[in-house]
């Protein structure tokens, strides 16, 4: 069971600057699928050998362009270029079927194309091959955001997406083995509808899983910078504590071990 980083950035800024590159994760379990593909999703494979064919399902949390945005180019390759109706699009109300907020951010073709579309609403569980997928509450701008839970042979990775802490949160994520959380914004330096690092440590120290990760990091986070926002984390709930960045991989075996991946492709391949 892996977990693979196509960046670690979020917001506005941080992904017009494309700092820390904003491409989400795949995991690869039971099915492979790819979690909030933002920008540079498609290319920042290409670039780490993986293959964006041998996708399964493609999984958005929310209607935000540094989640959805490489969606539909997935959508394609997922489809072996629309040749084979194949793989699976779940997402929020927002993102398959447009709400008062906006969307669909998913076009009518690209919709069409795919195997199944899964909308979920929190609470509620979807099967890709053998792989459990459960939606999760979060609170956040889009009101039908949602994050992830997925049941692996390896034990829960659970994945809150953006949202801002409430007081459920860490009971909706407990038995974590890897927990992924969106720190959008260092210290106290709270906002509303994300998780700044204090939210993270009290969210961390209730899981308790065996690693957490922090991800989606904003301008602000950027610059603090994150690495040491999670050394502050790890020192506080002694849960190791890891800043993702472009090509952490987690892998999940008896242990849980985290290793960074070499660029198969170098950028200036697609000049
Ligand atoms: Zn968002």
């Amino acid at each position: 069971m892996q977990i693979f980083f196509l960046g670690s950035g979020g917001g506005r800024f941080a992904t017009i600057t494309q700092k820390r590159c904003t491409g989400g994760f795949r995991l690869h379990a039971e099915a492979n699928v790819h979690v909030d593909p933002g920008p540079g999703a498609l290319v920042r494979s290409h670039v780490f050998g993986i293959d964006p064919t041998d996708l399964d399902a493609i999984l958005i949390t929310h209607a935000h362009p540094d989640h959805y945005t490489d969606c539909e180019v997935l959508i394609e390759a997922m489809t072996r270029g629309a040749t084979k109706k194949r793989g699976t699009i779940i997402g929020n109300k927002t993102t398959i079927e447009g709400t008062d907020f906006g969307g669909p951010v998913i076009s009518k073709y690209h919709r069409s194309i795919v195997s199944e579309q899964i909308v979920m609403q929190p609470g509620q569980e979807a099967k890709i091959k053998n792989l459990r997928i459960e939606a999760t509450k979060a609170v956040h701008h889009d009101p039908d955001s949602l994050g992830f839970r997925f049941h692996t042979p390896s034990g829960i990775v659970s994945y809150t997406s953006d949202t801002e802490y409430f007081d459920e949160l860490p009971d909706i994520h407990k038995d974590a083995r890897v927990l992924i959380a969106s720190a959008m914004r260092p210290r106290e330096d709270r906002i509303p509808n994300h998780m700044c690092t204090e939210d993270c440590i009290n969210l961390i120290d209730e899981v308790k899983p065996e690693i957490a990760i922090l991800t989606h990091f904003g301008m602000k986070m950027i610059f603090a910078p994150p690495e040491k926002e999670a050394r502050q984390v790890a020192e506080r709930t002694k849960v190791k504590t890891i800043a993702a960045r472009l090509g952490l991989v987690v892998d999940m075996g008896e242990e849980v071990k985290t290793r960074y991946a070499r660029e198969q492709v170098p950028l200036d391949r697609f000049l």
